[in-house]
């Protein structure tokens, strides 16, 4: 008796145990020779640690005393030129950023309250949806606090059915195509979803179309791209992308968190570079690259959005973004579309950026249209040898390397900002290219 009242609480162990006469098992020894020993879980993250640590990945979490972006920067109490900020118009501090702000914070406080369908709706949030359609050229955008949440929620969104019934495909039925190179938010959001995913070569559009051919089912099918492989330098071949996501009859969406203010002469992004508005069904943003704040959008049609307003998760069970940052990046985004100069200034920049870093002998990927500067180092530990080098000597971009991106092309992503000066470029290349040839990497 006593034996069956321990197995109800503990399991099958302590009833034969103490049936048999054995020691008694107490719920944390139970736990432990269950689901192994205390000890022995942490041995497991030791060691993916100690993996890290000696395959030179695990990242540098510098302390930093201001934020990455302005031009210069003080971390670990030293100026440093600041080379891997993704606030490339260097809107991020711009006074009329900050008034926005400020006008809402006094009105409204810090947080919304709730998410936008419980009490989070606040007006400015529905001038942050419009502003975006305008930016980007489509009829709607729905807005959330990150980037993250807005592809952790938009496969699931679109492919899974929202309510079992009255609707012509089950759960299972979708096909999701992949670049092999899109970001992880991608990659998770994907997992998010019931939908079969296939991977499709980088920007290989003869491998997309083999692979979409293949594929039949009743299932809806999407095909997601970014708009700017930003680690690469470059843009993805939308025109083409578009073309066999209308053969096929699938639904395209580009992640664009890099093309976004900084492609298109309006700072439509990608879609708008390539003259493609209405025809990509989703584009995915984030206010906190180019346009120098915080949050995501996904816009598209009315019918995309209105049906993204039930369907996406994060945009109706977590909380609306603050009103003040939406104040900020409506702000944002008129000053993007209204000076078009802070795109030329960082072009301007990213040329001389690159010239002057091939002129000292180094592989820059990319050939210009996207305005980033990816410095190729290749070995893993030679390229944080070389990111610590150029820190010493006083530029911070930290080495981007596997699983990152893929082994032995470990790089160093050079970002120019808007408000760098000319002198801040030949400071930066002059001891990029000392450290390089310290290293022997050039001549
Ligand atoms: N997509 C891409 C291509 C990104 O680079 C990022 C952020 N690094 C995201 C999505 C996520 O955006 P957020 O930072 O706003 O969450």
């Amino acid at each position: 008796m006593l034996g069956a009242q321990i197995a109800i609480r503990f399991g099958w162990l302590n009833f034969i145990l103490t049936h048999w006469g054995g020691p008694r098992v107490d719920m944390p020894t139970f736990a432990a020779l269950r689901f192994g020993a205390e000890k022995h879980k942490m041995e497991r993250l030791e060691s993916c640690l100690d993996f890290l640590v000696s395959e030179d990945i695990y990242p540098h979490y510098r302390p930093m005393q201001s934020a990455g972006t302005t031009p210069e920067v003080m971390i670990e109490g030293r100026p440093l030129l600041m080379f891997c900020s993704n606030n490339y118009l260097s809107l991020s501090n711009a006074p009329e950023l900050k008034e926005a702000a400020v006008e809402q914070m006094a009105v409204h406080g810090m947080g919304p309250g709730g998410s936008r369908c419980l009490c989070g709706n606040v007006a400015v949030l529905n001038d942050l949806d419009r502003t975006t359609a305008d930016l980007v050229g489509t009829e709607d955008a729905i807005t959330f606090p990150t980037g993250y949440m807005a592809n952790l929620s938009v496969f699931r969104g679109v492919l899974d059915p929202f309510l079992a019934d009255g609707i012509p495909y089950k759960k299972g039925q979708a096909t999701v195509f992949s670049d092999e190179y899109n970001h992880a938010t991608v990659v998770d959001g994907i997992r998010l979803s019931s939908a079969k995913k296939v991977i499709f070569k980088h920007s290989d559009l003869d491998d997309l179309e083999r692979k979409l051919r293949r594929s039949g089912g009743r299932g809806p099918r999407l095909i997601v791209t970014e708009g700017v492989f930003s680690l690469d330098g470059e843009v993805s071949p939308l025109p083409e992308i578009v073309a066999l996501a209308e053969r096929y009859g699938a639904i395209l969406m580009v992640d664009d968190a890099h093309g976004v203010g900084m492609m298109g002469d309006n700072g439509g992004g990608t879609v708008e570079h390539f003259g493609l508005r209405g025809r990509v069904d989703i584009i995915m943003g984030s206010y906190d690259k180019a346009l120098g704040g915080m949050g995501g959008f996904l816009a598209g049609r009315q019918k995309m959005v209105d049906y993204l307003r039930v369907a996406a998760r994060a945009y109706m069970f977590s909380s609306a973004p603050s009103a003040l940052m939406a104040g900020a990046m409506v702000r944002s985004m008129e000053m993007c579309m209204g000076q078009p100069e802070r795109r030329q200034r960082l072009r301007a920049n990213a040329r001389m950026l690159m010239d002057g870093l091939r002129a000292q002998g180094f592989t820059v990927y990319g050939d210009g249209t996207v305005p980033v500067a990816p410095l190729l180092i290749g070995d893993e530990a030679k390229a944080v040898v070389f990111e610590e080098k150029a820190f010493e000597l006083g530029v911070f971009a930290p080495a981007f390397r596997w699983p990152a991106v893929p082994k032995n092309t470990a790089r160093i992503r050079v970002t120019p900002m808007a408000d760098h000066t000319e002198d801040q470029i030949n400071q930066a290349v002059s001891i990029y290219s000392q450290v390089g040839r310290e290293m022997g990497l050039v001549q």
